[in-house]
């Protein structure tokens, strides 16, 4: 589910070489990464949707880190105040920037514009061939109308374009028509991303979540999808392997949650506060009050390679897996000593 406030992947080298490696969306960044969170919203009366804070913040960053690239995304990025300076910004301090926009702005002229900063990936959301299936994910009417359009102002731009289906029970049984689609339209970069439970989507978990065979279901259909049109399709959420095994879809890169700081997805909202990857709800600290290097090396921090869940303990496949994402296991308030929700859903009566 789309969430309320806006977000800045932020891929780079630390200082000091502390940062490098692959993230668990390895085919669009290389390097490691971090998310950085602009905002429409309020909070205590002070707005979070600030040029200025964010600016602030990416300096901040900047000056203690070697910032390689950066991925601006939602809530929705293109509404950000004085959007484009910020990726100006990053830009001149020579980082690439990519964009995960919901794709109903819809402004060609403001598209024209990021194209022209040098904006690299834009990634979109395309869930389903079918307009209402689309827009029930989205939860907005027309809204497949809106992605469509702007597919088609960023292809006239010559713009890179990802799209990205998140697979649920609702979309997860047309998949391959909906590959098929998106090739029509000339797209040939997909990722497909599980839904992952967590956040407003606790709400929904039993309406979205498709069935272990329904997701294997899909997973095969994109794998043989991939074969067939000869596309890039990439598997962006990592699944733990007990439940999908990569071995199966041979076309389909999938990655694992690395739970090593160096290789996670490192995420500041824009009053500096930072988190382990974005899909983590616990902020370690704030990089205005801690340096980087101490906020890195945290006994939180630590943690996540430290802890090992219980369910996990005699897995030989540990080290390939980290429990799956274990961020959604702190969204659903279990905390790093359990595996990743998914596992409960799919094989109950577990006691961990
Ligand atoms: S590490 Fe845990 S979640 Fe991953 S395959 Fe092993 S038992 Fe499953
Ligand atoms: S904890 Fe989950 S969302 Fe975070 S980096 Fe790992 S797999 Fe990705």
């Amino acid at each position: 589910m789309p969430r309320d406030d806006q977000e800045i992947h932020l891929t780079h080298f630390f200082k000091g070489g502390i940062i490098s490696g692959k993230t668990h969306k390895p085919p669009l960044r290389k390097g490691a990464f971090g998310i950085f969170p602009l905002s429409q919203r309020e909070t205590n009366g002070v707005s979070l949707n600030s040029y200025s804070s964010a600016l602030r913040t990416l300096k901040k960053i900047f000056s203690s880190a070697n910032v390689e690239s950066i991925t601006f995304t939602g809530g929705e990025p293109l509404l950000a105040e004085r959007f484009s300076e910020l990726i100006l910004f990053c830009r001149m301090k020579k980082a690439s920037v990519s964009i995960i926009t919901n794709g109903i702005s819809d402004k060609p002229n403001q598209y024209k514009e990021l194209v022209s900063l040098g904006v690299s990936i834009f990634t979109l959301p395309l869930h389903s061939y079918l307009s209402d299936v689309h827009d029930y994910m989205v939860r907005k009417k027309g809204a497949l109308e809106r992605v469509l359009n702007s597919i088609k102002t960023l292809q006239t731009l010559n713009a890179s374009i990802i799209i990205d289906i998140v697979l649920t029970k609702i979309n997860i049984g047309h998949l391959r028509q909906t590959i098929e689609y998106l090739q029509s339209l000339g797209i040939n970069g997909i990722m497909l991303t599980r839904y992952n439970i967590g956040g407003e989507g606790l709400k929904h978990s039993n309406e979205l979540i498709p069935s272990l065979e329904e997701l294997k279901a899909g997973f095969s259909a994109a794998n043989q999808a991939a074969k067939d049109l000869k596309m890039n399709i990439t598997s962006n959420v990592c699944t733990p392997l007990c439940i999908l095994n990569p071995n199966d879809y041979d076309t389909i890169p999938t990655f694992a949650c690395a739970a090593d700081i160096k290789r996670m997805p490192v995420t500041f909202d824009i009053k500096g506060n930072m988190r382990i990857c974005n899909h983590s709800p616990r902020v370690i600290g704030n990089i205005f009050e801690e340096k980087l290097g101490k906020l890195l090396n945290n006994d939180y921090v630590r943690s996540w390679k430290e802890i090992k869940p219980e369910y996990c303990m005699n897995c030989e496949i540990y080290y390939d897996c980290n429990g799956g994402c274990r961020a959604a296991s702190e969204q659903t308030g279990k905390g790093l000593s359990a595996p990743d929700p998914i596992i409960e859903h799919y094989l109950k009566n577990l006691n961990y």
